[in-house]
């Protein structure tokens, strides 16, 4: 019986894997293979598989058996398909080892380059070690032998035995001072040679032991390693930052492959490219690369790379062949390539290839091209922009009238675009720190690394003064969506001191200090470092961006309208393509200025003619507001709940608002106050709000749904409301719904029983009817009520047949469900998220598994009653693209949510439909 097959063999023109391996391979081996069948130059290797990761976990870090044997199998496959020997002097074969998960975690594990080196194969390597007899290919000079040498030591001991980075710098350091080195650049083979006799002694001191000098125990010490690093912490932020769900994706794949070296002298090199700009997404390769260095000195910022054009002046062979591989891995993978190479002695190899990060404008530009160009079609372009990004192109950018006004201090490489202002902070625990303060922070670095993750999400954007377009900040920012300037070389970062200093802005030359708590301002669309607050504007929106978002109106099966309380809110999501209000919240029309003191005499007013006296005030102003979301509306549906808050939170609390009201109502300050702390409520989120409210005063419903009705009947006399149709999900898909004129939805908010809504429909609908004969008209409206708490959802058949419709109130469901305070939560659910009790924070994304199934039934009960029972949400989930497909997935008609949301919530009901 054939075993398991746990490593598999890539090289020569043919590999034992292929793309769709992803998941055991790993994205980088499955893409290693894939390339290696297509003829892309790759240098050959094998892959061990994440099973073995899976399995080394589950079984206390032990390998499978035969392993080792398979190992070894596919070490001797390697030494013949490249000629060379592990660990022979003469003709050392030497190989780098990398971590590849299945999904893409650039930057979070580990990496060992030039695997293979011992004394004994140096001397060989320098033609020492048989007279007579220089090794053969690696025909290189001393100072590359050493410099390599002690690359793989500094990495081995810092990824394979966790010796600290600082303690190996410090040997460096040390040399350095000696004989008064500053760059790396002039240090000489000897002083590289020096290093490895400090390293070794770090080593020895550190572990007790000599560094091990065997290849294969070097080997197996290093995969042990790559499978250890899957747990590490960084591994563990950047899948909880990027909602890898480890019972999905689990492991990774470890990749041993043959060395190939970009600095062996000038006619060497290694670059990082994307097939297309990453930034814009305009359709011409973009990248950088530096002649006579190892790869990793591109992606960590330590010198400043050289662009991609400027490759066809230093090697024009290669540069030729690179845009000929661009090509073929675009054809291909029918998407834009991230690509790293390395050229030895002219000759190009490609080492890795994966689906480019990119920023949400060449996401919607690189998608809406590549159907142009025929290698994508409409739906495959929807499912290609990711809809939280987004939100980077609603973002605001700095008003350019108003820059002039400002100091420009630095310049740097647009990284990552959009606008932040904030105070300066130079560590990532600071920014953590502050932002958890209510500070907006803008982090700055002389590089970030890995280290920093943390720091750079809680930031507004990020300054690094080293690095290019692909180091880690900017990497890293873009895949956040953050704002970032990279390679702002002008200004020099004083980490320790916190302060950097930058040109004051004058062409005198002067600086200027600017010190933690400063405030700049970044444009990471321009590489701008502004001193000051500069105002910003939002991004217009491009003709792309409405091309996605016409795709995705005509896949999307969901409706999507909007929570607005103003007219203004109204207008934007209307610009934003909202199809309605789902949500309009009363009470904030309440607190306005010049209602307030109505609001309360309404409050405080001891009898029902009182109350009715400063409901008259109230109305005409109710009306006007809705009056205005009718019409900005024009015909679409507009969704108003009725009064929800506890009455408390409209009262005065200031001695001087207490003495000026109670003057105004003609009673004393203290009988005021007395009514005041009679309302006091200890627990008000779950006391006297909602319908509760229309119970105790009805007054107060019948005042809203009469101003309701009567600012319809204006608008809808006035004709305003004919033209618009909707489309929302009636059954099998969208359909056009023609209003005839203006239809009021009606919510009652807070319901637990049936009764409650009985008892309230009772009041009002006299009152509807009323209003509309005064009117003398007719116009359908309905009443519907939200579900918002767990006895409604599990009673929703019972309150369906009283509903003309529902909408989940998820933000109080899942206060509800959960029993989390939604005003106190903010405490306690990161250290949640954190510590993996929850996946997310469900005031965030829905839950899913427990507030999601009451959803699940309730809309089953309700259409149990009422067959097309309209449902929808209107909680902040809403706008979140998870629980959007959530929505879509239990039948939902419509999500609501915040104006900049709609296209979020658009894009994300469109990819929920073409999902397979
Ligand atoms: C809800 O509870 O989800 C809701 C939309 O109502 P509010 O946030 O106003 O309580
Ligand atoms: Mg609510």
């Amino acid at each position: 019986m054939k075993t398991k097959q746990y490593v598999f063999f890539f090289g020569d023109g043919k590999a034992e894997g292929e793309a769709s391996m992803k998941e055991i391979l790993g994205g980088k081996g499955a893409g290693l293979a894939e390339m290696t069948n297509l003829g892309v130059p790759v240098p050959a290797g094998f892959t061990i598989s994440t099973e073995v990761c899976k399995y080394f976990y589950e079984n206390g870090e032990k390998y499978p058996t035969g392993l080792d044997e398979e190992i070894e199998k596919n070490l001797k496959e390697l030494e013949k398909t490249t000629g060379k020997k592990f660990g022979d002097p003469k003709n050392p074969l030497l190989v780098s080892v990398r971590s590849g998960a299945a999904v893409s975690m650039p930057g979070m594990m580990d990496t060992i380059l030039n695997l293979g080196l011992n004394e004994e194969v140096i001397e060989g390597m320098l033609g020492k070690g048989s007279p007579g007899e220089a090794t053969t290919r690696v025909a290189c000079t001393a100072r590359f032998v050493w410099d390599s040498y002690r690359r793989f030591l500094q990495m081995f001991c810092n990824v394979v035995e966790n010796i600290e980075h600082e303690k190996l710098e410090q040997v460096i350091n040390e040399i350095k001072a000696k004989k008064g080195i500053k760059e790396d650049t002039a240090m000489k083979a000897e002083d590289w040679q020096e290093v490895v006799v400090g390293y070794k002694k770090v080593y020895k001191l550190e572990k007790g032991r000599e560094f091990p000098s065997d290849p294969k125990e070097q080997l197996q010490k290093a995969i042990d390693a790559v499978f250890g690093s899957w747990q590490n912490p960084r591994a563990n932020v950047y899948r909880a930052l990027n909602k890898i769900d480890e019972k999905k994706v689990f492991g990774t794949a470890v990749n041993v492959q043959a060395m190939v070296f970009g600095n062996m002298g000038d006619d060497c090199g290694t670059g990082v490219a994307f097939t297309r700009n990453p930034s814009t997404g305009e359709n011409k390769p973009y990248g950088e690369y530096l002649m006579n260095a190892q790869g990793e000195d591109v992606v960590a910022g330590i010198r400043t790379p050289k662009h991609l054009d400027a490759l066809k002046e230093d090697n024009e062979k290669a540069y030729k062949q690179l845009l000929g591989v661009f090509e073929l891995l675009e054809k291909h993978y029918k998407d834009m390539q991230d690509v790293e190479f390395t050229i030895e002695n002219g000759k190009l190899f490609v080492l890795q290839t994966r689906s480019g990060k990119r920023t949400a404008a060449a996401m919607v530009k690189v998608a809406c091209d590549m159907v142009k160009e025929g290698l994508i079609d409409e739906k495959t372009a929807v499912l290609r922009v990711e809809a939280d990004k987004l939100d980077q192109l609603l973002h605001p950018t700095l008003q350019s009238r108003a820059k002039a006004n400002f100091k420009l201090i630095a310049k740097g490489l647009p990284a990552s675009p959009g606008a932040a202002v904030g105070k300066v902070v130079f560590s990532a625990e600071v920014a953590v720190e502050w932002k958890e303060k209510g500070e907006k922070v803008i982090l700055v670095r002389q590089e970030t690394s890995p280290e920093d993750l943390a720091g750079m999400n809680a930031a507004q954007g990020i300054l690094t003064a080293r690095g290019g377009m692909t180091s880690h900040a900017a990497v890293v920012a873009r895949g956040m969506g953050k704002c970032c300037v990279s390679g702002a070389e002008g200004i020099i970062v004083s980490e320790a001191n916190k302060e950097f200093r930058a040109n004051d802005g004058s062409t005198r030359g002067s600086t200027l200090t600017i010190k933690e708590g400063d405030l700049i301002t970044l444009d990471g669309s321009m590489g701008e470092v502004f001193l000051g607050s500069v105002p910003t504007t939002v991004a217009g929106l491009s003709d792309d961006f409405e091309t996605i978002m016409k795709w995705a109106d005509k896949y999307r099966k969901l409706g999507v309208r909007t929570n607005a309380d103003t007219p203004k809110d109204a207008k934007t999501a209307r610009e934003f393509g909202a199809e309605g209000i789902g949500l309009c919240r009363t009470e904030h029309m309440f607190f306005a200025e010049d209602r307030i003191f109505a609001v309360r005499q309404m409050i405080v007013a001891e009898t029902l003619e009182q109350r009715e006296i400063a409901l008259k005030k109230i109305f005409p102003m109710q009306k006007d507001d809705f009056r205005q979301l009718f019409e900005i509306m024009r015909g679409l549906p507009v969704k108003i709940r009725l009064l929800d808050p506890p009455l408390h939170e409209f009262l005065p609390k200031e001695q001087k608002d207490i003495e000026a009201l109670a003057k105004e109502m003609n009673i004393t300050a203290e009988k005021l106050k007395e009514v005041v702390e009679g309302l006091h409520e200890f627990n008000p989120m779950m006391g006297h709000r909602g319908c509760r409210l229309g119970i105790t005063y009805p007054e107060i419903f019948v005042m809203q749904v009469r101003a309701i009705m009567s600012a319809a009947c204006e608008v809808a006399k006035e004709g305003a409301t004919t033209r618009v149709a909707r489309t929302e999900n009636v059954g099998t898909g969208l359909v056009s719904v023609r209003e005839k004129s203006i239809k009021p939805e009606i919510m009652i908010p807070l319901i637990c029983d049936v009764e409650e809504l009985k008892w309230l429909k009772a009041r009002l609908v006299p009152a509807i009817e009323e209003t509309m004969k005064e009117y003398k008209m007719k116009l359908d409206y309905e009443i519907g009520t939200m579900i918002e708490i767990p006895r409604a959802a599990v009673t929703a058949d019972e309150i369906a047949v009283e509903a003309d419709f529902f909408s989940f109130g998820t933000n109080d469901l899942t206060q509800m469900t959960f029993g989390f305070s939604r005003d106190d939560a903010g405490k306690f659910i990161k250290e949640y998220v954190k510590q993996k009790i929850l996946k997310d924070d469900p005031f965030k994304s829905v839950d899913q598994g427990g507030v999601g199934k009451l959803m699940e039934m309730a809309v089953k009960l309700g259409r149990k009653a009422k067959k097309n029972l309209h449902v929808g949400i209107c909680g902040e989930q809403g706008g979140d693209p998870e629980t959007v497909k959530f929505c879509h997935r239990i039948g939902l008609n419509y999500v609501s949510c915040s104006p900049y949301r709609v296209p979020i919530a658009r894009l994300a009901a469109a990819q929920a439909a073409v999902e397979k």
